[in-house]
């Protein structure tokens, strides 16, 4: 199996579970995860893709949204792109992305220099392409990782983010005056 980005603590989940399951009578990953957890697991064993901007991105595709992935011509290749709101969202694993004040992004107690240099060099990136965003006119919007850990969580994150997306498109702005799914330059 293949699992990419994934924080310490995780890493140091799977270093441990080889070694549980490399002895003889082991408990097998299964008794030890929840059940979250395991089909979580399970589908990205099966390569599903599981990615919380995976589930965002459906999400508002099935409210009606359209929207564009990753594009390279946006500061940061934003997550999802809503052109006709001019909104970018990121969606951003707590860790990697050093969510302030969030217990899933404490660094873990070995070679916490290493991490916090990383990670404070990931969280100035961030605030750089936000303000690069913004700058061109931008909404930026970030859902974090933690707040689509259970399905209450992301049930009302997600209503509050199409709030915040339609938020930002004015009632002047409803004309179709001209075309905006191309243009970074819309003023
Ligand atoms: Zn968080």
């Amino acid at each position: 199996m293949i699992i990419s980005n994934l924080p310490p603590a995780h890493t140091f989940f799977f270093a441990h579970f080889k070694k549980l399951r490399s002895e003889p009578g082991a408990v097998t990953i299964t008794d030890i995860l929840t059940r979250e957890e395991r089909s979580a697991l399970m589908a990205k064993v099966k390569g599903k893709n599981t990615k919380p901007e995976i589930y965002v991105r459906k999400y508002l595709f099935s409210k009606g949204f359209r929207y564009r992935i990753n594009d390279p011509r946006y500061p940061g290749r934003p997550d999802i792109v809503l052109p006709k709101y001019r909104t970018a969202i990121f969606v951003h694993g707590c860790f990697w992305h050093g969510h302030k004040d969030c217990k899933y992004a404490r660094l873990p107690s070995t070679n916490r220099e290493f991490w916090g240099d990383k990670i404070r060099t990931n969280i100035e990136r961030d605030k750089r392409n936000i303000e690069l965003l913004e700058q061109e006119g931008w909404k930026v919007i970030v859902v974090w990782q933690c707040e689509l850990r259970n399905r209450q969580l992301r049930e009302e994150r997600m209503k509050r983010l199409v709030e915040e997306i339609k938020a930002n498109r004015e009632p002047s702005d409803r004309s179709p005056r001209r075309n905006i799914t191309d243009e970074t330059e819309e003023s």
